[in-house]
């Protein structure tokens, strides 16, 4: 009686903690997204300022002249085509802004896979097929990159956002921008079908590529103008399928990247993705980071199979690793207790089941909050 009670107000006690940390990161993120609209602001007002001055129909000395074709005939009034409206790369900052904030209440609140897959959709639709796959912050690595090594190039206000939101979002509440955001992480998560698991060595010394080819990115981006290449979206797998006109080969190896990924869980974004390199390193500071159980940890191991990118370690979501795909959480006996699935003494009796098997396997971490 006396054991129960106390694990009740224990429970309580973990869920006040919880409560007041998730209101500090609301506060946070709504901070985030304020300052998100007002840079959306500020771009739709520089459209009806600073370029509203180009007269897009005045002539060009190379269009044909009337003497050199004949008298008859008549020169057509040269038209430039007008740069892309800025309202669009503002809808472009204030959706990244937006689903930032909802993928972390995703990721830290409702923990609903279904909510995870519709922002996926969303973003294959909008990121990938509407805006084909740009901006985006997996490539404006090169772009800031460049602009910091060449005076003459100024970063766009849009990709110097695009490239600090995530980041912002990853030191706060962990990779939620890859939890679904990133239309290149959608698409591979979409089709992970019947993901085995990986030794963890090959996890390990493969997830190392990326931070390679992070360093090979920024020295092609870092060129003077005549040599610098911006290689990471040269060699985007996925555009090809956005764009709908990818060159074969691009083609062919975005779509072996896919085959893969039925059943290794999102190959590009564990082993190549430059940009998941900088959030990795940046997640591993984050103050809120993805937990697998929606309060305590009870040590059961249930979940370490659940993860189809060997994001577990240690029966702990791996802050650099995580995707915050949230596919884990359903299989936590805390998480089902708290939306009412099963009772209080089947969680016991999981748990028990399951923890020596999985101590027998793993080394949990040294304190419960991760
Ligand atoms: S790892 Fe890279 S490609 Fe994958 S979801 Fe994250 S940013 Fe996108
Ligand atoms: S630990 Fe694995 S399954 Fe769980 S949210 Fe992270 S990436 Fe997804």
């Amino acid at each position: 009686m006396n054991a129960g009670r106390s694990s009740n107000c224990r429970d309580r006690g973990v869920s006040a903690d919880h409560e007041r940390k998730f209101g500090a990161i609301v506060t946070l993120l709504t901070h985030c997204f304020v300052i998100s609209v007002l840079a959306v602001a500020m771009l739709v007002l520089g459209e009806s300022t600073a370029y509203a001055k180009v007269d897009y129909s005045r002539p060009v000395n190379a269009a044909p002249k009337q003497q050199d074709i004949g008298k008859t005939y008549q020169v057509p009034p040269v038209q430039r085509v007008p740069p892309r409206s800025l309202w669009i790369y503002g809808l472009d900052v204030l959706l990244l802004a937006v689903g930032l904030v909802v993928a972390a209440l995703v990721a830290h609140r409702w923990r609903r896979r279904w909510m995870a897959v519709a922002i996926s959709i969303f973003s294959i639709a909008y990121f990938g097929f509407y805006r084909q796959g740009c901006v985006c912050p997996v490539g404006s690595v090169q772009n800031v990159t460049a602009s910091f090594v060449d005076s003459s190039l100024a970063v766009p206000l849009v990709v110097l956002l695009f490239f600090l939101l995530p980041l912002i979002a990853a030191l706060f509440v962990g990779r939620v921008f890859c939890g679904g955001l990133c239309p290149l992480g959608a698409i591979q998560d979409i089709v992970v079908l019947r993901p085995v698991q990986l030794p963890p060595a090959v996890d390990h010394w493969g997830g190392k590529f990326k931070y390679v080819y992070l360093v090979l990115a920024i020295w092609f981006a870092a060129q003077p103008a005549a040599t610098r290449d911006f290689v990471i979206c040269r060699f985007d797998p996925f555009i090809g399928f956005f764009r709908l006109n990818g060159t074969a080969w691009l083609l062919s190896i975005g779509a072996a990247f896919l085959l893969v990924g039925t059943v290794v869980g999102r190959p590009y974004c564990r082993f190549l993705c430059p940009y998941g390199g900088l959030l990795a390193i940046v997640a591993r500071f984050s103050f809120w980071p993805v937990r697998i159980t929606p309060d305590e940890e009870l040590d059961c191991g249930l979940c370490a199979e659940s993860c189809p990118f060997g994001a577990v370690k240690n029966l702990r979501a791996d802050r650099m690793t995580c995707l915050a795909c949230t596919r884990c959480f359903a299989h936590c006996p805390r998480q089902q207790y708290q939306w009412g699935d099963i009772e209080l003494i089947e969680v016991e009796q999981l748990v028990e089941a399951h923890r020596e098997k999985s101590l027998a396997t793993s080394k949990p971490a040294a304190s419960t909050p991760v």
